[in-house]
């Protein structure tokens, strides 16, 4: 009787070294069926950057795969109905994948596993996409932590780094099984396509050049000039992270041998905030859409739609919050300082609820990821797990001049100011009329005057929150 072959299916875990799932059926010996199925998330479906994304990170899987002997399997619909379809027309027994994390998709899974092993198949699962796999920290009460600082605390006493694996030389695959083509699911934006400006290289090699990019520079400096939005400093990983082409200890550990011990402590800590994010998600799957702190659900937000797409299109008249949403827009991706100031101004000062920005990142974002997102937009609001305090708002104006002092950042992204002075640069209206002249600039016209004043927006935004929080 022929072997029969195991399926493997990727999922976020588009990569070949450091993949569980792939070397666990690579030591059964037998034939690797490597499927990607196209089915709706189920805890909510891709953004559209997200998919520009996903779109070449498959085509460099599958290139990788044939250069091992074997190739992608494309399917799209429900992913159980796909499966049993694979198995039924190859005679496969065994589905090998590395596991999500996201609530419903976890439940899913399960639910697949249930029923493929009911059909007597094999059904295993890995974690290859976190330091450690939700449920695997827990404090003294067998409880998750609520506090990112215990929570990284324990996770890097009890958590083992994996050993680095290059996955199979070869993979042996059956020849003959019918696939999608990549092209017909026209992932990849067409009338009008947006992704002009989107300088990133998906996929694995990709991912391991920005690793080394990052190490052989902003690494050195990483803890003090990681703030700096003007400077190449931090690793831009966060999207390959999130496709899984890249693990995260394998991140963690190159940082650990190429940076100061200060400088990958500081890094392996922001991969922990991923780690921190996913494990919220999953023990408490209702933040996806709801505040963490209850008594934020009665936040008074402002229905504002004008100002929602200032916002969007970086028209605020703030020129960090919106040299942030602009790179946003053109490149998919916002340096995390501004990330913070953008999301501040538009759930602080516009008071607009946290929910309206998490949306317009998801579908905008490279990295969109849902734990992330989710957790960041309610550690801004105030109402997430480990949150800012609630009095915390991010001065749009401060913000800049601390940490884009050089200009070097607003005028890459909002050249109708390149020639405002320092000085001015973070709030143009304060500029004597003069100035404003020679440096070519009429507010109003080239660039808005801003759409708020912000020490009135900062009181609104203290009186609002203090009735949620019942403070005073
Ligand atoms: P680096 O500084 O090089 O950090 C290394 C890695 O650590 C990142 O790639 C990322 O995986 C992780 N990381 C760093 N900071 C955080 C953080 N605060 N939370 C979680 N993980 C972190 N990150 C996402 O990956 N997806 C999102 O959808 C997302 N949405 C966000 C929304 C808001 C409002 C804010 C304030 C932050 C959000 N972040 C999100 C976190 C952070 O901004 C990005 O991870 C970071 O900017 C990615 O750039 P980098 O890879 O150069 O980061």
């Amino acid at each position: 009787m022929a072997v029969k072959p195991v399926v493997l299916w990727f999922r976020r875990d588009l990569r070949l070294n450091d993949n569980p799932a792939l070397n666990q059926a690579a030591a059964t010996g037998r034939p690797i069926l490597p499927v990607f199925i196209l089915d709706r998330d189920p805890d909510r479906p891709a953004g559209a950057a997200s998919l520009w994304w996903l779109d070449k990170s498959l085509r460099a899987l599958d290139v990788s795969l044939q250069e091992r002997g074997a190739r992608l399997i494309l399917r799209r619909g429900d992913s159980l109905i796909q499966l049993r379809s694979l198995i039924e027309e190859t005679g496969a027994d065994a589905v090998f994948m590395n596991r999500l994390f996201e609530p419903a998709a976890f439940a899913r899974d399960a639910e697949i596993a249930h029923e493929l092993k009911s059909d007597g198949v094999e059904c295993r699962g890995f974690n290859g996409s976190l330091l450690a796999r939700p449920g695997a920290v827990l404090n003294g009460s067998d409880a998750p932590y609520r506090v990112f600082t215990p929570f990284m605390k324990a996770l890097l006493a009890s958590a083992e780094p994996p050993p680095h694996t290059t996955g199979p030389r070869r993979i042996e695959t059956p020849a003959e099984v019918a696939s999608e083509a990549m092209d017909d699911w026209a992932l990849h934006p067409t009338r009008p396509d947006w992704s002009k400006g989107f300088d990133w290289t998906p996929g694995e090699a990709g991912a391991a050049a920005a690793l080394s990019d990052f190490l052989a520079r902003g690494a050195k400096t990483y803890a003090a000039d990681r703030d700096r939005p003007g400077l190449p400093s931090t690793s831009r990983l966060s999207p390959h992270l999130h496709w899984g082409e890249i693990s995260p200890w394998r991140a963690a550990q190159r940082a650990r041998e190429a940076a100061s011990a200060a400088e990958a402590a500081k890094f392996v800590s922001e991969l922990g905030w991923r780690d921190f994010s996913a494990h919220l998600l999953h023990h408490f799957p209702t933040i996806v859409d709801r505040a963490f702190r209850p008594e934020y659900e009665s936040m008074p937000w402002r229905n504002d739609p004008e100002g929602l797409e200032a916002w969007k299109r970086g028209r605020t008249g703030y020129p960090l919050v919106d040299s942030g949403m602009r790179q946003l827009w053109t490149t998919g991706w916002m340096h995390n300082r501004v990330r913070m100031v953008a999301a501040s101004f538009l759930v602080k000062h516009l008071l607009i609820d946290w929910r309206e920005g998490e949306a317009w990142f998801w579908d905008t974002l490279v990295d969109a990821d849902l734990a992330s997102n989710v957790q960041n937009w309610q550690w801004v609001a105030g109402s997430g797990a480990d949150a800012a305090p609630y009095f915390r708002i991010f001065n749009p104006i401060g913000q800049g001049e601390k940490f884009d002092a050089d200009g070097a950042y607003v005028r890459r992204w909002v050249p109708e100011l390149r020639r405002l002075p320092d000085r001015w640069l973070h709030a143009p209206w304060t500029a004597p009329a003069e100035v404003l002249r020679d440096a070519g600039l009429r507010l109003g016209k080239d660039y808005p005057r801003p759409i708020l004043d912000h020490a009135q927006a900062r009181a609104r935004a203290l009186d609002a929150l203090k009735t949620v929080s019942g403070r005073d």
